[in-house]
């Protein structure tokens, strides 16, 4: 009877999957026809919907603004996929984030090779390259994640867009404004968020290695940032992308770093397998570790859907702040130190 209920159950699940995965279809393909449209109106593409989030705040009831890699997808690896073409010729301009995020082969020589391209990242890097953390001599392109660092993409996209509409100039300049001074506030209150947790407890380890500028920005003591020191504070068994093989060497250093942090739990990321840190948590427990999987997915290389509680660049940020805040520390002492 049980294996008939869990069998009827599991179907209905399913069903409502397929459901809710034809209902966004369905919403993105009437997005596309819209933005599609001639309407005097600037159309801006962006790569990700963090960047997205900015060009619609600044640009307003003036831009049409669409993002091209959706929220379930991995930016890292992603791949023109039929009909991006029309979208990347429709598009007046195109915002991605570089530092060679988007390093799918066939995206990444487009937005190389085009004029309308305008990579954040690398531009923010040009002016002030002591902001980039390296890690393995690569930039880390994760650098939304320190919201003070995302806001000078503000500025970039207020004069680009003014630029190509010069009539609305005044309006992104002080849609831009509004915008860095929320931006600002944010970056007060994660940080006060992320210091209610002890110093000594403040260790993060996550599936992929995306939250470096987040841990640099708020979980670090002041000096850690200037010493480089901040980087203890976390670990990621996958690299700067989520593509990587785990080899038991990997798997070694991470269960090391749990141990000696007393860390009792590993967040996985929303858009990210859990693959890897499942492997972790099995071996680290055959170890005798206490160690398990948090409650709550932190958003890392995608915002939440829409409606939900990470569904802008500051709720998603600010909602990692919180989960964090009240996660990060628990039942550590139920680990042993040493085996
Ligand atoms: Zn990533």
């Amino acid at each position: 009877m049980l294996n008939k209920n869990f069998l009827l159950f599991s179907c209905f699940a399913i069903l409502i999957l397929l459901w809710s995965c034809s209902e966004h279809r369905q919403q993105r393909h009437s997005q596309f026809q819209e933005w599609m449209t001639n309407n005097g109106k600037l159309k801006v593409l962006s790569t990700t919907g963090m960047i997205d989030d900015l060009v619609k705040n600044i640009g307003g009831s003036h831009v049409d603004a669409l993002t091209l890699i959706h929220g379930e997808l991995d930016p890292h690896s992603y791949q023109l996929v039929k009909g991006d073409d029309e979208k990347l010729s429709f598009a007046q301009i195109i915002f991605y984030n570089g530092l060679e995020l988007e390093h799918g082969p066939s995206l990444h020589n487009y937005l190389l090779h085009n004029d309308k391209a305008v990579s954040l990242g690398d531009r923010i890097i040009q002016t002030d390259p002591s902001q980039v953390i390296l890690v393995d001599q690569k930039a880390d392109p994760h650098i939304w994640m320190d919201v003070s660092l995302w806001a000078r993409s503000v500025p970039i996209i207020v004069e680009t867009l003014s630029r190509l509409d010069p009539p609305h100039a005044d309006d992104y300049r002080r849609n831009g404004e509004k915008l860095m001074a929320e931006m600002a506030d944010a970056h007060v209150e994660i940080k006060s968020t992320m210091h209610k947790v002890p110093e000594h407890q403040r260790y993060l380890v996550t599936s992929h290695d995306a939250f470096n500028y987040f841990t640099r920005a708020y979980l670090s003591e002041e000096g850690e940032r200037e010493s480089g020191e901040w980087r203890k504070r976390f670990a990621a068994p996958e690299g700067l992308a989520p593509e990587s093989q785990l080899s038991t060497i990997h798997i070694k250093e991470i269960i090391d770093y749990l141990r000696e942090h007393q860390i009792h739990q590993i967040f996985a990321e929303s858009n990210v397998s859990r693959d890897s840190i499942n492997k972790i948590i099995q071996a680290g427990q055959e170890q005798g570790l206490n160690i398990e999987v948090a409650c709550c997915v932190l958003y890392s290389d995608a915002m939440g859907e829409k409606g939900s509680e990470a569904d802008s660049y500051l709720k998603m940020i600010l909602y990692n702040a919180r989960t964090l805040s009240s996660h990060l520390g628990d039942h550590q002492s139920h680990i042993p130190k040493e085996k």
